[in-house]
């Protein structure tokens, strides 16, 4: 290889988009004899026949590469770099760990804003009069419209946009119309969303804040007390008031000017959530999440970063959010699977807040009622953790009891035993939340003549049937059929529905209690009925008394007037081949009891199951979560399983039966008994068909971490060297949650 060492050669080492580990080595852009741009500064570059943004992560006097054959930059975007230094050591930290390539991570933790090659400083149009416009002020105009947005824009000093002039009730016709007739003319101004405002102090009226309990307190004075980079561990029965300790926490930051980010789950992030946030910490809160657009995502990451906004509140990708001054971070309901991203880079948001915490050497406070079994052991950091024993204030620990469905009459799901209970909390006037994680009306179609339930024509999965409007609908790839009338493989329209939906115990719930106001909630009806949040504030003023509805209803809200929590059914846990799905069961399960009376009523938490004997499940009822936890780290570490051992899947697909397994085979071979190392696998992925894709997959599984990473390390550069893995599409998940 060719070094070429020349005195005043400057080098940009550039992160680009692409699937490519390696940075690209790029020269300043031609003719400009500026100052090399610092790590994290935005570049355009000619990337093959395109223009990209890349990252510059370093620079250097030399290159791999002889001087003739490197390009010149086009452009350096910015005076001060997008990423931190900080941010930049997190994203090697995320690219080396989930080995990903640098280039996507740091794309990946960029605000969707500046991605692109249009610069955030974009120029918009914008309007003003002309001479002939001003002088035509006074003459009267046949369209009152267009008299009425001249006098409009008379009387505005600056230029305004169009936007501004159609939010007037003055559509872009009429300003065409003026500009023809040479009335009005246009420019450009900087667009507004980047310099937008602070957004306005919501002034709630506040209940009288709570004075923190023993516990809550202590729990506070640890946290406040940390000495640099420490995690602690939140471990509060539902109802404790974890809350109230975070808030209590956030106040001794923003006393010192630090920054505070908190990152919740992807249904926690309601606007009670803010305005409690708000109405205690009175400062402006600045908000994160998927559905923002990237506009609005760019406003709170530059507020973020400026510092005018101390706290963020953010699902999963908020944990990238720059905030230079940070002082804490706190994940609520840690547990939850949305920290983990299940696509793309592959990571987990408690990791990464942990590998940010200590790198700015400030508290990270995991809260949770159900803790993940990889934060309940030591690992390589000491967890501090900190106890909630009790609920806050007058709620009681909610009652549980089991109803065994063994030989027991079931309609739509319901047993008569349960139908009872259920009717005796209405009686009382109390709320009643039935749970069933299974959306539609039923999850399958079967025929009564050759036994062949509906399936999906592009995945190995049974359609779902739904109701309103009524068709078949594949729920992993959303593949939908209207017409069902007719089974697939023989013809015959005798057909029924197996097995129960949300769609099908709100039918059989409606003529069992015809009188009781209910509503339904889950994606479903969310999307056809308007928002999560005035559906729970429609709850939380006692307009519906049954509730019915999936995990959307599991999490974190709090329903005063609610006593009785129904499990339908959750026995599919006890089958799953991953054995993820019994630490799921477990915390959905607890999380959805403890929506059982938080107030003042006692709660009662009722489950059906054809499994009552499950010593998992009478530990979970007997003796609580933490106890069904001990049981289950036992079980793992009898048999190596994280949290004691380390897995990765690497998976493969392509529309081609064939290809993800010669890939995934050519790699085991490649790597036969690595040390440490057990490969399992190459195997069809549970679901071997998804979206016309088949998918293979190999399990890795190590003792040890180091082994884990060095396998991983190989194994990506062999598939980056094979032919044939071109045509399939790979990818790399480390610590997965999901094996499907
Ligand atoms: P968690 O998040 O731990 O499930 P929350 O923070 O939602 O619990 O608090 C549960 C309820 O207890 C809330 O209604 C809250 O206002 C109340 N609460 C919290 N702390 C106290 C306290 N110290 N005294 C009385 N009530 C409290
Ligand atoms: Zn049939
Ligand atoms: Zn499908």
């Amino acid at each position: 290889m060719i070094v070429e060492v020349t005195e005043n050669l400057a080098v940009w080492r550039v992160a680009v988009r692409s699937p490519l580990p390696q940075l690209f080595d790029y020269l300043p852009p031609l003719g400009e004899d500026s100052e090399s741009p610092q790590p994290g500064t935005r570049v355009l570059i000619p990337f093959g026949r395109r223009k990209l943004i890349g990252l510059v992560v370093e620079t250097a006097q030399e290159s791999f590469l002889p001087t003739h054959q490197l390009k010149h930059a086009f452009a350096v975007l910015e005076t001060c770099p997008s990423l931190s230094a900080h941010l930049m050591r997190l994203a090697t930290w995320c690219s080396d760990y989930y080995h990903f390539p640098l280039g996507e991570v740091l794309q990946t933790m960029l605000p969707g804003h500046l991605r692109h090659a249009k610069p955030p400083g974009a120029k918009q149009v914008a309007w003003r009069l002309t001479e002939l416009g001003r002088n035509s002020l006074t003459v009267k105009m046949r369209s009152q419209k267009q008299q009425g947005c001249l006098a409009w824009l008379g009387e505005q000093r600056a230029l305004v946009t169009t936007q501004q002039v159609q939010e007037q009730g003055f559509s872009s016709a009429i300003l065409r119309i003026l500009l023809v007739k040479g009335l009005v003319e246009k420019d450009c101004v900087q667009r507004q969303d980047d310099i937008g405002e602070m957004p306005p102090l919501v002034d709630v009226v506040t209940s009288q804040p709570h004075t923190l309990n023993d516990a809550q307190a202590k729990a506070v004075a640890a946290i406040t007390g940390a000495n640099g980079y420490e995690t602690f561990l939140l471990d509060g029965v539902t109802g404790s008031g974890k809350t109230l300790v975070y808030l209590h926490a956030i106040e001794q930051c923003l006393a010192q000017q630090g920054q505070v980010l908190v990152l919740v789950p992807e249904i926690g992030l309601t606007p009670q959530t803010i305005t409690r946030f708000q109405a205690h910490l009175r400062v402006p809160i600045g908000v994160w999440h998927s559905h923002m657009t990237d506009a609005e995502r760019y406003r709170t990451w530059q507020q973020a970063k400026s510092g005018k906004l101390q706290v963020v509140i953010g699902t999963r990708s908020a944990v990238f959010c720059d905030m230079p001054k940070l002082a804490m971070i706190i994940i609520d309901e840690a547990h939850d699977p949305s920290f983990k991203q299940q696509s793309s880079l592959r990571y987990l948001a408690n990791d990464v807040a942990r590998v940010r915490a200590h790198d700015f050497g400030i508290p990270v406070v995991l809260g949770s009622a159900t803790p993940p079994l990889s934060l309940l052991i030591a690992g390589k950091y000491p967890i501090h953790r900190l106890r909630l024993k009790e609920r806050a204030g007058v709620a009681l620990k909610p009652a549980w009891s089991l109803i065994d469905l063994r030989g027991l009459p079931v309609k739509s799901g319901l047993s008569e035993p349960l139908l009872a209970k259920m009717a005796s909390h209405l009686a009382a006037g109390h709320q009643v939340l039935v749970f069933l994680n299974q959306r539609g009306y039923s999850p399958a179609l079967i025929c009564h003549q050759c036994g062949e339930a509906a399936t999906c024509q592009r995945c190995d999965a049974k359609m779902t049937l739904h109701e309103h409007p009524k068709r078949l609908l594949c729920h992993h790839c959303g593949a939908h059929q209207r017409d069902h009338h007719r089974c697939q493989s023989c013809g015959s329209v005798d057909l029924f529905a197996a097995g129960v939906g949300t769609g099908r115990l709100e039918q059989a719930l409606r003529q069992h209690f015809p009188k009781v106001s209910l509503l339904r909630i889950d994606r479903d009806s969310v999307r056809k009925k308007g928002t999560l949040d005035k559906m729970l504030s429609d709850i939380h003023s006692n307009q519906y008394k049954l509730l019915v509805g999936t995990q959307m209803l599991a999490k974190g809200h709090d329903f005063p007037n609610l006593t009785m929590v129904a499990v339908v059914n959750m026995d599919d846990a006890f089958f799953s081949a991953d054995f993820h799905a019994i630490e799921r069961l477990g915390a959905l399960m607890v999380q959805v009891a403890g929506r059982a009376g938080r107030a003042d009523k006692p709660g009662e938490v009722v489950v059906q199951t054809h499994q009552p004997q499950h010593p998992l499940l009478q530990l979970l009822v007997q003796n609580g979560y933490h106890a069904f936890a001990e049981a289950l780290l036992q079980e793992r570490k009898a048999l190596g399983l994280p949290p004691y051992g380390y897995m990765a899947l690497i998976r493969a697909s392509s529309p081609n039966p064939d290809y993800p397994l010669q890939v995934l085979q050519a790699l085991v071979k490649q790597t036969p008994n690595t040390t440490g190392v057990k490969c399992v696998g190459p195997l069809a992925s549970p679901m071997a068909r998804r979206a016309g894709q088949y998918r293979v997959q190999l399990l890795i599984w190590t003792d040890v971490r180091k082994q884990r990473h060095q396998y991983l390390l190989n194994a990506r550069a062999f598939l980056q060297r094979l032919p044939l893995a071109k045509k399939v599409r790979w990818s790399i998940d480390v610590d997965p949650i999901d094996m499907q």
